[in-house]
């Protein structure tokens, strides 16, 4: 009788476990590491946005955001960056010096994932500096596929090419079981841009003009009612200035938001 509790509690707890795990696999949070445009916000940093379930993957690594971490004791486990624009991707500089020179203890060793010849261009960058291979050093370097999965940080994400001025840019979706995530990055308004938003959980979008008409050309980034049309579900708009209005009920990100998706 004892061995047949104990069997049925095993059972229980082992079901209890099962249920447990299925859940907390399916938790997935994105926090917003930094939020300004190509100009910071008073007291923000730039382009990063850290989404954490199987793994902890950072998006954009801009001005700003390596302190941020810091300051939160957040080692990402993966960095995908959307483009070359120093505002996604400039703390992978001092980040490189932290990891060469910085104290053991406190060095992040993370993936980076790269546009496609994105490791040359960082050897270039490097090259200015006096060491070719500070990047190589500093980080696990890749380079992904245009509308090729990738996983990172135990997620599995997917770049998609976008327009973006002259320069070679991607949005993301990020997926982990039935949870997707989309990334505009930087981008001007495109089909392209729905497809990337189709059916996602949260869709982090840019919203940095006023006024579409206030674009260069080839045009580069969205207004706020461009970013809306892009959008099927849940959206969060981002990388917008503090000196421009935002359209009422729709969320707009700030340094340090947490949102379950
Ligand atoms: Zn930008
Ligand atoms: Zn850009």
């Amino acid at each position: 009788m004892r061995a047949g509790q104990d069997r049925d509690a095993d059972r229980v707890s082992v079901l209890l476990d099962c249920r447990l795990d299925d859940l907390l696999g399916r938790l997935v949070e994105a926090r917003v590491i930094g939020s300004s445009p190509a100009w910071p916000n008073p007291g923000s940093a730039q382009s990063g946005y850290l989404v954490e379930g199987p793994g902890k993957l950072l998006l954009d690594c801009g001005p700003g955001v390596l302190g941020s971490l810091r300051q939160n004791g957040t080692a990402p486990d993966a960095i995908a960056i959307t483009h070359f624009h120093l505002d996604h991707w400039g703390d992978l500089v001092p980040w490189a010096w932290l990891n060469a020179y910085g104290p053991e203890e406190h060095r992040l060793r993370a993936e980076v994932w790269l546009p496609p010849s994105g490791i040359d261009d960082l050897t270039t960058f490097a090259s200015l500096w006096g060491n070719d291979r500070m990047f190589d050093e500093a980080f696990a370097l890749h380079e992904y596929l245009p509308d090729t999965p990738f996983e990172a940080a135990g997620f599995e994400l997917t770049a998609h090419r976008l327009p973006h001025y002259t320069l070679q840019a991607y949005g993301f979706r990020v997926q982990q079981d039935d949870k997707v995530l989309a990334y505009s990055g930087d981008c001007a308004p495109t089909e392209e841009l729905a497809q990337l938003a189709r059916g996602a959980d949260l869709f982090v979008c840019e919203a940095t003009l006023a006024h579409g008409d206030k674009d260069g050309v080839p045009r580069g980034h969205l207004s706020a009612d461009e970013a809306l049309a892009a959008a099927d579900g849940p959206i969060l708009l981002t990388h917008r200035p503090a000196e421009l209005p935002s359209p009422d009920g729709v969320p707009l990100a700030h340094d340090g938001l947490v949102v379950d998706i």
